[in-house]
C-alpha cells in the first residue's frame, strides 16, 4: 500500500491543475496553495473532489469505510455459478507484470479499484519495486484515494502503467476520462483496459454506454496497441441475455436473486462455448467484453488505422 508521502508527490489539485498541494498543519487536509481548494483526508485516504462536483460530494467520504462484500459470513452468491468466462485477464496481466518487471521500478494507477486490491496486487507482483495506487469514486471501495475520473488528481506522466477494468461505461463523459488516463501515463507507459460490449445494465443509475472492440481502440487512441481481444465472448453474452430476459419480469429483490441463481444453474454451461470461440474473428462482433493492452505514444493512432484493423465477420469498406 502506497504511503501518503509518496502519493502526495504524484498529486495535483483537480480544481486548478497545479501541484501546489500542502498538508494542513492542524487538520491534515490537503490544501491547494494556488486556488485554496481543500481536500479532506479520510483515514489516510485523500478525497480529491472539488466542491463544485455536482454528482459526488466531499462530505459523503469523510467517514468512508471499506465494505468487502465477500469477506465474512455467508455469501449466497458463492453458491451461484458465475455467468461469464475470462479468456484474457490472467494471461495479459502476466504480460503487463513482465513489462513492469523490466523497469527499475514502477508505479501503477488503478482507476476504479473497487475491491480488486488483493487480487491485482498478486497478479502484478506489488512490492518494493512495483507500487500500485488504487483509486475509485465508490465510497466503500478499498482505495488509496477517492477521485473522479473526469479530473484525475495526478500530475502529467505520473505513472508507468494504468489498469482500468469496466470503468468507462459508468462515467458521464468517457472520452474525457480516457484522455485523463492517457495524460497521467508516462510516454511509453502501458495501459491495460477492459470494457464490456454485449452486457446489460449492471450499475443501475451509473451505467451509460458500451463499446465494440473498434470503439475501445478508438477511445484510447493515445496508446498504440500491443495486443487486444476478447475477455468474454458470445457464450457469456447469451447467458447474460437469458438472465436479464428472465429478470425483466421480476421486481422483488429476493425473487430476483432466486431467478438469477436458477438461470445460471440451468444455462450457465453456455458460457463455455467461449473457449471454442476465443480465436474466431466472427465471435468478436458479439463479444461480451474486450481488452486492450497498449503503450502511450506521442500523438494518436490515426482513425484510418483503427478502421483498417477491425476484427469481426464483415470486412466492410466504404472505398
Ligand atoms: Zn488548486
Amino acid at each position: 500500500m502506497i504511503d501518503l508521502k509518496s502519493l502526495h508527490s504524484l498529486l495535483r489539485c483537480p480544481g486548478c491543475a497545479t501541484p501546489e498541494l500542502i498538508i494542513g498543519a492542524l487538520t491534515g487536509d490537503l490544501v491547494c496553495r494556488s486556488c485554496a481548494n481543500r481536500y479532506p483526508v479520510s483515514d489516510g485516504r485523500p478525497v480529491m473532489l472539488t466542491a463544485d462536483n455536482d454528482v459526488f460530494r466531499q462530505d459523503d467520504y469523510r467517514n468512508a469505510v471499506i465494505v468487502d462484500t465477500h469477506a465474512e459470513g455467508f455469501d449466497w452468491q458463492r453458491l451461484i455459478p458465475n455467468p461469464s468466462v475470462n479468456l484474457a485477464s490472467e494471461r495479459v496481466l502476466g504480460r503487463l507484470r513482465e513489462l513492469l518487471e523490466s523497469l527499475p521500478s514502477a508505479v501503477v494507477l488503478v482507476v476504479g479499484g473497487g475491491q480488486q486490491r488483493k487480487w491485482l496486487d498478486q497478479r502484478l507482483g506489488a512490492g518494493d519495486s512495483i507500487q500500485l495506487v488504487y483509486s475509485d469514486i465508490d465510497v466503500s471501495a478499498d482505495v488509496d484515494l477517492f477521485c473522479d475520473g473526469h479530473d484525475l488528481p495526478f500530475i502529467d506522466a505520473a505513472f508507468d502503467a494504468v489498469v482500468t477494468t469496466a470503468v468507462l461505461e459508468h462515467v458521464l463523459y468517457p472520452e474525457r476520462v480516457a484522455a485523463e488516463i492517457v495524460r497521467v501515463l508516462k510516454m511509453d507507459g502501458i495501459l491495460y483496459s477492459e470494457l464490456p460490449f454485449i452486457q446489460q445494465v449492471h450499475e443501475g443509475a451509473y451505467d451509460f454506454t458500451r463499446y465494440t472492440l473498434s470503439g475501445h481502440r478508438r477511445i484510447f487512441n493515445g496508446v498504440r496497441e500491443l495486443e487486444s481481444g476478447m475477455v468474454a465472448g458470445p457464450g457469456t453474452a447469451l447467458v447474460w441475455a437469458i438472465e436479464n430476459f428472465a429478470l425483466a419480469f421480476i421486481v422483488r429483490p429476493s425473487l430476483r436473486n432466486i431467478v438469477k441463481a436458477a438461470v445460471r444453474i440451468v444455462f450457465g454451461w453456455i458460457k463455455y462455448f467461449d473457449l471454442l470461440l476465443a480465436d474466431k474473428p466472427a465471435a468478436m462482433d458479439g463479444a461480451s467484453c474486450t481488452y486492450l493492452l497498449g503503450r502511450k505514444i506521442d500523438g494518436r493512432v490515426p482513425d484510418v488505422e483503427i478502421v483498417a484493423n477491425y476484427v469481426g465477420a464483415k470486412y466492410l469498406k466504404h472505398s
